[in-house]
């Protein structure tokens, strides 16, 4: 099998509610979707999900990326993942989330010939429901203790959190969710870089010891991660690094400086399902649990998370709701059941999912 030609366009997801986190607010989500065509007239899809607060890469640098990438995946062998893989970090080393819709398109097209889905080509099935929980986006506490009361009364136990503004008006947040769920909802706190040190971050975790938080994510800024372990070592609550931590080395060195006491491994961050095994696997060495996080993606970039998290007994948590809250998803066949709101992993072969 060849790959003859690839196709690259941009992908504009609409969203039900805008999206606000700590460093801005997404109405819309600007990525793009890749076509690897091969000379047995198969079709691998790919997502790239650029944030340039995260991946450092815009809609119209991974397109550009992408199609740099032709020279070299045009005449390649999809079965040939880790030499293309490396091929990526050497032409196009800035760009994980387009290396991540390459590699995501490879495992489909494999998955396809070998009529499997792509979860049994990383490691086989660990998990049969993967439970998901949702993100209350940054927003005033009325209305984000009204949004967090919405989802507990559908019987869910586990809410995310975005905070990351002023200290004060992210206690008056909190309380608020508190006083709409009661105390037996877990919260997992991101804050997306927003607490501008480790003083600030430490004085405002210290005050939260009479909520039910589980962990708290990114507390501090990406660029140090003295202050994030210093955080990490001055408070009970344990740390989560997601915006330090892109792939294996960051992993290494979070550990290295015991920075974080758990990891938030993307697709996006660190190039799709091969580097995340990777980074997984130093992660599992150093005795860092890790989670599965998301940028939103569609169903084409959330159905590889699946089929990664379903291979991988490691992974303690899964943040792969995208679809639930996109108005124009370009693909089906990811699946969410939403009377338990746990992912089921396709059995389709390959990603299992076809675009509209
Ligand atoms: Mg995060």
């Amino acid at each position: 099998m060849q790959i003859t030609a690839i196709e690259v366009e941009p992908l504009d997801l609409k969203l039900q509610t805008a999206l606000t986190v700590a460093y801005g607010s997404y109405p819309e989500l600007n990525y793009a979707l890749l076509k690897i065509i091969t000379d047995d007239g198969l079709l691998g899809l790919g997502e790239a999900s650029p944030d340039p607060e995260v991946t450092g890469e815009t809609q119209a640098a991974v397109i550009a990326a992408l199609q740099q990438a032709a020279t070299f995946l045009v005449g390649s062998n999809p079965f040939d993942v880790e030499h293309i893989i490396n091929q990526c970090l050497d032409h196009i080393p800035a760009f994980p989330a387009a290396i991540a819709a390459i590699d995501m398109a490879l495992y489909d097209l494999v998955g396809q010939l070998l009529e499997v889905p792509v979860y049994q080509l990383l490691g086989g099935k660990s998990h049969s429901g993967i439970g998901l929980y949702p993100v209350i986006p940054m927003d005033d506490p009325q209305t984000m203790a009204a949004l967090s009361r919405k989802f507990v009364d559908l019987g869910i136990d586990t809410l995310k959190i975005k905070l990351g503004s002023d200290p004060d008006a992210d206690l008056l947040r909190l309380k608020n969710i508190q006083d709409a769920v009661g105390n037996s909802v877990n919260l997992r706190l991101d804050i997306n870089q927003g607490w501008k040190d480790s003083r600030t971050a430490i004085e405002i975790i210290k005050q939260l010891s009479n909520f039910n938080i589980e962990w708290i994510e990114q507390p501090v800024g990406d660029s140090d991660l003295d202050e994030l372990a210093a955080v990490t070592s001055a408070v009970d609550i344990p740390i989560m690094a997601d915006e330090s931590c892109h792939g294996p080395e960051d992993v290494l060195a979070i550990a290295c400086c015991e920075a974080a006491d758990l990891i938030n491994i993307k697709l996006m961050k660190c190039g799709g399902l091969y580097q995340a095994t990777k980074t997984l696997a130093v992660a599992e060495a150093a005795g860092l649990p890790c989670i599965l996080g998301s940028m939103g993606e569609s169903s084409i970039g959330s159905a590889a998370g699946l089929h990664f998290m379903t291979a991988k007994p490691g992974i303690i948590a899964c943040e792969l709701i995208g679809p639930l809250f996109i108005d124009n998803d370009p693909a089906t066949g990811y699946q969410v059941d939403m009377a338990t709101f746990q992912a089921i992993p396709s059995k389709q072969p390959g990603l299992g999912v076809q675009l509209i």
